[in-house]
């Protein structure tokens, strides 16, 4: 087994993986509020935890990977409007219908962009009835209040024995004195409490009964109760955007040692964010750019179409907890980059081999591991597949050369970290039909092949011809003709 180390933002630490049970791996990830169409930042986080999903099961773990739906209780930044009943109150609809068609959305989204489904992909009203359990646990253990039909979690009291910040590294002095209280405003006793538990206005849609009365869960809750429902009391990883360190996480630490006594988490792990003009890509602000304006092209941020396999690349040559700038410039380098990579690997099966090996590939295929074990390192995996890509150019040309073993192990290394870890589809320049296309360039290379045999010259340097008009370059050789798209 490769050793693996991971940045856990816990202790803003590289440790080494050590999961809770030898061979198994439990990840919970925060999913999508489903109030509106995804946009291309949070595409970012999901790919992020896809390709760490990806890798544990290459490696051979046994992955439960529980990635949830938020359908009721997010709150609009600090007042008492939830996300999803406010937009089905404004469309007149259902909030199911809400829910139902962003829902929608984001799975066809997330599946053209090559998405493994989550094990587990539960929803915040499918468990009402765990998150009022939890809220009666939290009661009894002292550490929260009910004032006026709504449960807050009591922060003061929590932090005399737990400290609230230890994620967030944020003082809870600091917060105390930063904060204005309006008197009147709040039910809260404290300005730092969060709600478990909201009691629903008359306009609010979204409602259930409670031993509080009728209301609604607050957004921290559902997720404490639907990662240690499935995965334990505690687990192995927590994943999100660097954006949920600061409350949700934090919030989700303190119910969980409120509810269990324990720490929830071993290790945690915050993707950084997609920005676009130097700014963070958020629904509010309308900076973001949608999936399916980039594979349309219609933004004015991008001057054509781009496919869901480039996008992807072009997320994967950034390290998950680096910022990364979306801009046309560089997701058009990113394209002739994922062109290059494919024209190679497309090239790998016309490679012969040799009675011995100039490249040492053992080596390099260490290397493509060691980079994805030090914390999922995807640019630098990527650099040493641009060394792939220079070595099977290399080989083609007859400069190096590979034993029947080696050019299977190379092959292998390639599919495996091209295709299964880093989720790539291979449809160099967007046509998803290269390998058709190849198959037909065999056969009219082979037609030619046979032309050349009888003389016929003429025929032969017509296929020649005809195949240079449409942009595809015969190259013959010793062992035979090859070809590139060009
Ligand atoms: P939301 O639906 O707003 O709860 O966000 C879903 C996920 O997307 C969360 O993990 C956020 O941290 C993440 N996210 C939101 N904006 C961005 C961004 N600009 N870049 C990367 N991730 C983001
Ligand atoms: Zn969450």
């Amino acid at each position: 087994m490769q050793t693996l180390t991971i940045y856990n933002s816990l202790t803003n630490k590289k440790e080494i993986f050590k999961p809770l049970k030898e061979g198994y791996v439990g990840m919970y990830v925060c999913g999508p509020t489903v109030y509106s169409n995804v946009h291309l930042g949070n595409v970012r986080t999901f790919m992020s935890f896809d390709m760490i999903y990806r890798y544990f099961l290459h490696l051979g773990y046994k992955v439960r990977y529980v990635r949830n739906i938020t359908d009721a209780g997010h709150l609009t930044d600090d007042s008492d409007e939830d996300k999803i009943s406010t937009k089905a109150r404004l469309e007149k609809l259902e909030p199911m219908e809400i829910v139902q068609r962003y829902t929608v959305d984001f799975h066809q989204i997330l599946q053209k962009f090559n998405l493994i489904p989550p094990s587990i992909e539960p929803t915040a009203t499918g468990h009402i009835v765990e998150q009022i359990e939890a809220i009666k646990t939290i009661l009894e253990n002292g550490l929260a209040y009910e004032v006026n039909g709504s449960v807050y979690f009591d922060v003061l009291k929590y932090n005399e024995t737990e400290n609230y910040g230890i994620l967030s590294k944020r003082k809870i002095e600091d917060a105390i004195e930063n904060t204005r209280v309006l008197e009147g405003q709040s039910d809260k006793k404290n300005p730092q409490d969060f709600a478990l538990w909201k009691k629903a206005e008359p306009k609010h849609i979204q409602r259930w009964d409670s031993p509080w009365g009728i209301g609604f869960p607050g957004w921290h809750l559902e997720c404490t109760v639907m990662s240690t429902k499935y995965l334990g009391e505690q687990f192995d990883i927590h994943g999100g955007g660097m954006d949920l360190k600061f409350p949700h996480h934090e919030c989700e630490i303190a119910q969980s040692q409120a509810c269990n006594h324990v720490a929830p988490v071993k290790y945690w792990m915050h993707g950084n964010m997609l920005t676009m003009n130097g700014k963070k890509m958020s629904k509010s602000t309308g900076n973001n750019i949608l999936p399916n304006e980039i594979f349309t092209g219609d933004n004015k941020n991008i001057s054509k179409a781009y496919t869901a396999s480039v996008v992807r690349f072009f997320m994967m040559q950034a390290h998950y907890r680096s910022i990364l700038d979306f801009s046309d410039d560089a997701i058009l380098a990113s394209e002739k980059g994922y062109n290059r990579l494919m024209e190679a690997v497309n090239l790998i099966n016309n490679l012969k081999p040799s009675s011995s090996s100039s490249i040492d590939i053992k080596k390099w295929k260490q290397q493509c591991y060691d980079a994805m074990n030090d914390d999922f390192n995807t640019p630098i995996l990527i650099a040493n597949l641009f060394e792939g890509v220079k070595f099977i150019n290399l080989i083609n040309d007859g400069k190096e050369s590979l034993t029947i073993e080696d050019l299977n192990k190379f092959k292998t290394t390639i599919d495996t970290f091209v295709y299964d870890v880093l989720g790539l589809e291979n449809n160099a320049d967007g046509a998803d039909n290269s390998n058709k296309l190849g198959g037909v360039v065999e056969i009219l290379l082979q037609l030619r092949k046979e032309a050349r045999e009888n003389k016929d010259w003429a025929l032969s340097d017509r296929i020649r011809d005809e195949l240079i008009a449409l942009g595809i370059q015969l190259k013959d050789g010793k062992e035979g003709t090859t070809f590139s798209v060009g």
